[in-house]
């Protein structure tokens, strides 16, 4: 196969991508790459300042089973039902061929990991592109944290997967499990942006 470069693309790392076509029967080559340089935009950022002071505002987003994602402020969370619906063809075709393996692997929660994977390379590109902060953090006690006292009073583990709602009883706030663990993530997201500034 060969491919008629109009676009440079041999200049760029060339990521994940597939082939569509169009109903008059043209085929399209859709490719991610990597921008030329991140460099450019790192000038759109607002300064680390701006974001610690709330001057500029931020979200914490909690990659989780039930929810996609949920985020720190008041928007919907994602869905993860919609994830495994895109999974519903090949999971019909892997029931066919009998082959319980391929089933148990894409209903698997290695579906979401992969999900998830994409999600945060997307959301990584898209920030870099317009100008916004991103950074992974350790997810370790977001969960069972108060994000209102920091008292670690909350749901733990696999055990109690299953609770949703629950209320801290040291400050008797009252928490979305996965809400909660979003507003984590944002204050440490906040730490990390100021380690920064310390270590340049
Ligand atoms: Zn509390």
């Amino acid at each position: 196969m060969s491919l008629w470069d109009s676009y440079g693309l041999g200049n760029f790392e060339l990521r994940a991508g597939n082939f569509s076509e169009d109903s008059r029967g043209r085929w399209y080559l859709n490719v991610c790459v990597p921008r030329a340089s991140t460099m450019a935009d790192e000038s759109h950022k607002p300064s680390i300042g701006s974001v610690l002071d709330r001057s500029v505002p931020s979200v914490g987003i909690d990659l989780g089973l039930k929810s996609f994602a949920a985020f720190s402020d008041d928007r919907p969370p994602i869905d993860a039902k919609g994830f495994y619906r895109d999974l519903q063809p090949a999971l019909a075709r892997a029931q066919r061929a009998r082959q319980p393996k391929r089933c148990r692997a894409i209903q698997a929660k290695s579906v979401l990991d992969a999900g998830w994977s994409a999600f945060r390379t997307m959301l990584q590109y898209k920030c870099a592109h317009a100008g916004v902060w991103f950074a992974e953090v350790d997810e370790a006690f977001s969960t069972q944290t108060c994000s209102v006292c920091n008292s670690r009073a909350g749901p733990k583990g696999r055990k109690d997967l299953g609770i949703r709602g629950w209320q801290c009883p040291v400050c008797g706030a009252i928490h979305d499990r996965d809400v909660n663990a979003a507003h984590n993530i944002l204050a440490a997201g906040h730490r990390r942006l100021a380690e920064g500034i310390r270590v340049p």
